[in-house]
């Protein structure tokens, strides 16, 4: 047994952080919480001293691809191989850590139930990961290759595989089940590195998502949809997907569809923060570009209605490796949320914990209450302050085990 003396305890999902904290951790898990004076060291039990520091919940990046990648063109996308693409995201998985990330999302990736697998058997260092595998486009969708030969892409290793037709849409869920995936993640419309889509394009049929969702809840996996304009964003709200990925797109119809359902949003700020300031010079496509800039100012627009109709809104950076996107800078969709959004510290920091622990079908994740994960992370310098001190890593605990920095 172990615990942890706190300078200030922030829990993820309180409204106010807990001077003098202690958590007793028993078995990885967090056994008890609170005020130092109402909480007993147990007996024979290892003291962590964090009391200089703000310890704040092993922050979750609820939209990541780990898939290795290290060029944004996405014809490279197409050729380096899935084993170097492992290999490179091992490396990937430790800055992760060392950045205080404890939990990702993988939502479309050929690598991560490989990786989900090592990282629980030990053999890497990692943060857990929760994966969707391939994603699932309909043909000429946003997981579509769409300059490349058809068979090429029907025969190939991609990021995502196509599925047309409610019966083929089934069939590719069953699939991806049988592989043993956390995660559903299709696509319901265009998007900003496909070619020849566009954002506000639906795609899939309402029949077709529906029989993808109905799969899903029969075996308690949930869906997550990339959806950018608002048809699109509606469609997968209606037929049953629990988290909207981009969002640039949000009619006052989607926004009440949101509060009927309790979706969460994640509108993935990073990436599109990155493409419109500096992708010109990593290599990003001419037609990414374009759209990103268009989508651009809608795109806040949309998150800051989301967040004042108080929508859970979850930190996602949508980060695939590239120096452009790299994984280790995912702190910057908590900025993003506070600078830009307007959001309080305290909610830039839930989003990144509480609220992306929401998209994942495990309870015990994302904040320091009894029964979750004992995920911890120190830091030098208090994120109430300004949310940018989550950069300021002292030691970072997954399970109540020191394992970075
Ligand atoms: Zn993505």
């Amino acid at each position: 047994m172990r615990y942890f003396d706190c300078g200030t305890l922030i829990d993820g999902f309180s409204d106010d952080p807990v001077h003098d904290a202690r958590v007793v951790v028993e078995d990885g898990t967090v056994a008890a919480v609170g005020p130092r004076e109402e909480v007993s060291a147990p007996e024979d039990a290892d003291r962590v001293d964090c009391t200089g520091e703000v310890v704040v919940p092993g922050l979750v990046d609820a939209h990541v691809h780990l898939q290795g990648s290290r060029s944004m063109d996405p014809m490279d996308w197409v050729t380096d191989s899935t084993a170097l693409g492992t290999a490179r995201a091992t490396a990937d998985l430790r800055s992760l850590l060392s950045a205080g990330f404890t939990a990702v999302r993988d939502v479309g990736s050929t690598t991560g139930l490989a990786l989900r697998d090592a990282v629980d058997e030990g053999a890497i260092p990692g943060p857990r990961v929760y994966t969707s595998g391939q994603a699932i486009s309909q043909t000429a969708g946003h997981g579509d290759v769409h300059f490349l030969p058809a068979e090429w892409v029907e025969d190939g290793d991609g990021i995502s595989t196509l599925a047309d037709g409610p019966a083929e849409c089934r069939k590719e869920a069953r699939r991806r089940f049988r592989e043993g995936v956390d995660c559903l993640k299709i696509m319901t419309t265009g998007g900003v590195l496909s070619e020849k889509d566009a954002p506000d394009q639906s795609q899939f049929t309402d029949a077709e998502i529906g029989a993808m969702t109905e799969e899903a809840r029969r075996v308690g996996v949930p869906v997550a949809s990339h959806a950018q304009g608002a048809p699109g964003i509606k469609s997968a709200l209606r037929n049953g997907v629990d988290t909207i990925e981009h969002g640039f797109y949000l009619d006052e119809e989607a926004v009440d569809l949101f509060r009927e359902t309790g979706a969460t949003f994640v509108p993935t700020l990073s990436i599109m923060h990155r493409i419109v300031n500096h992708g010109a010079d990593h290599g990003v496509p001419e037609y990414g570009l374009e759209k990103s800039r268009e989508a651009s100012e809608a795109h806040y627009d949309a998150v800051r209605r989301a967040y004042e109709a108080g929508i859970p809104i979850a930190a996602g950076t949508d980060f695939i490796g590239p120096d452009l996107v790299p994984h280790g800078e995912n702190a910057l969709e908590l900025e993003l949320l506070a600078d830009e959004v307007g959001m309080t510290e305290m909610d830039a920091i839930r989003a990144a914990t509480s609220m992306a622990g929401r998209t994942v079908a495990d309870d015990a994740v994302g904040g320091i209450t009894e029964g979750k994960y004992a995920d911890l992370v120190a830091l030098e310098a208090d994120p109430l302050d300004d949310v940018s001190a989550v950069r300021d890593v002292a030691a970072v605990y997954r399970g109540g085990e020191r394992v970075a920095v």
